[in-house]
């Protein structure tokens, strides 16, 4: 089905439906002008042409109406980030209910642990891929402790066997019969932002909810590149960030799925501000909070405008493109780079990412053996930009909106001069 040949990626890139899109971007320039091959929109997305144009908007909004621009800006900024609700909801397969653009992601994951981990003596702990992304790891050691336990005791890891290097679904379910009642929480990394693999949401939420303990999903490394049908799929929460396949810009605003079944549970805990609180009574200042009954109920504060500007400039792009659309090329692209790092045909260079699709997003992991970072240095200097991990795997993610077949091609035939 692939050909190993330049003239075939050209071909499939004329073929392209989305192929318009690469001109949406600004794609990164060497010393010398000419365009680098991008493959590290895993760390941070290119960004949009059309970022400054929806970032100035706002900046003459606020020069010219003040305060007033809350409500008569073109964009209003008081509602500013309902606009997000759809076209985000869209990417991540949820109801626009379900999903808010606040905070960052970490500090979203904080802020749903407050929700969804209520340890107790008898259930207390907390599931997570050994090899999780090391925020995540912080703060679920913070959280246990904040509440009176230790992580020694109450984090527990889901491991690759020896020798192995993704973890197994079979494994997941021996630990949760293992620890049974006293697991509190799964908490997942999806895709795993070291391996490239993404792990079953629908199992993974089943059997956490038949064991009676909360699911939730980190999907950093999945949004805009897998479709993770939250709603559908039915975990308690989500977290992400927009800055990575989002293209948000760098520290940009985090996103955060809370499903519909909780929106009016007030038994819920949650740490509150006003931005949470009933828009009818928001300005009244009185006492009793009585959250909005969304996701929106779990907001602090009102929100960064010019970040938030970025993050619909992005979020637009999506909506016009189809998330259908985007995953149909992304598994084309991605299948074009395995394709190609196998024909190489060299015995020290084996994809720690599944070769199933369904089991991966637009990320491969590839771990050349007797490397060292020198590899990643020159590959950096033949114009690839992609992503090193200690002791000897290069990540590498053709993001399907701006990266082309012609993008793989030339990034494996430089590989294959340096090896
Ligand atoms: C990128 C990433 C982070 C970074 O968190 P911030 O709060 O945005 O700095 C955390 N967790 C995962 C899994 C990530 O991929």
């Amino acid at each position: 089905m692939y050909q190993n040949n330049l003239a075939f990626a050209k071909a499939q890139d004329e073929q392209d439906q989305l192929k318009s899109y690469r001109e949406r971007f600004y794609i990164p320039l060497d010393k010398q002008d000419n365009e680098l091959i991008y493959m590290c929109g895993n760390s941070l997305g290119c960004q949009p042409k059309a970022v400054s144009h929806y970032i100035e908007q706002e900046l003459n909004d606020w020069a010219n109406l003040g305060v007033e621009g809350h409500f008569d800006a073109q964009n209003p900024w008081m509602p500013y980030h309902e606009q997000l609700a759809v076209p985000m909801a869209a990417v991540v397969g949820a109801k626009p209910s379900e999903v808010v653009i606040m905070n960052t992601l970490t500090t979203n994951l904080h802020l749903m642990m407050v929700s969804f981990y209520n340890p107790t003596p008898e259930r207390h702990k907390i599931i997570i891929e050994s090899d999780a992304f090391p925020s995540d790891k912080y703060a679920m050691e913070s959280q246990i402790r904040q509440r009176g336990f230790n992580p020694d005791d109450s984090l527990i890891l889901w491991q690759p066997r020896e020798g192995e290097d993704l973890c197994r679904y079979e494994d997941l379910e021996a630990i949760v019969q293992e620890h049974g009642d006293s697991i509190a929480l799964l908490l997942i990394g999806n895709t795993n932002y070291y391996s490239g693999q993404f792990y079953p949401i629908k199992k993974i939420t089943e059997l956490g909810h038949k064991n009676g303990s909360k699911v939730g999903f980190d999907l950093a490394h999945g949004v805009g590149n897998i479709m993770p049908e939250l709603h559908e799929n039915g975990p308690d929460f989500a977290v992400w960030c927009t800055y990575k396949y989002l293209n948000s810009g760098p520290g940009s605003l985090g996103g955060c799925f809370v499903h519909e079944r909780h929106h009016t549970n007030k038994n819920i805990q949650r740490f509150t501000g006003w931005w949470g609180q009933n828009k009818d009574t928001r300005f009244n200042m009185r006492k009793g909070f009585d959250p909005i009954p969304t996701a929106e109920g779990w907001q602090l504060s009102n929100p960064p405008i010019l970040s938030m500007a970025a993050v619909k400039a992005s979020l637009d792009i999506f909506a016009e493109a189809g998330m259908k659309n985007i995953k149909a090329k992304s598994e084309k692209l991605t299948g074009y780079l395995e394709f190609l790092v196998n024909d190489l045909n060299n015995e020290d260079i084996a994809i720690i990412t599944p070769n199933d699709p369904t089991q991966r997003g637009c990320q491969l992991s590839i771990q050349v053996k007797n490397a060292d970072k020198a590899l990643h240095t020159k590959l950096t200097e033949a114009g690839v930009i992609s992503d090193w991990r200690e002791p000897d795997v290069i990540r590498v993610a053709p993001a399907p909106l701006y990266n082309t077949f012609e993008d793989v091609f030339e990034m494996v035939e430089r590989l294959k001069k340096i090896l």
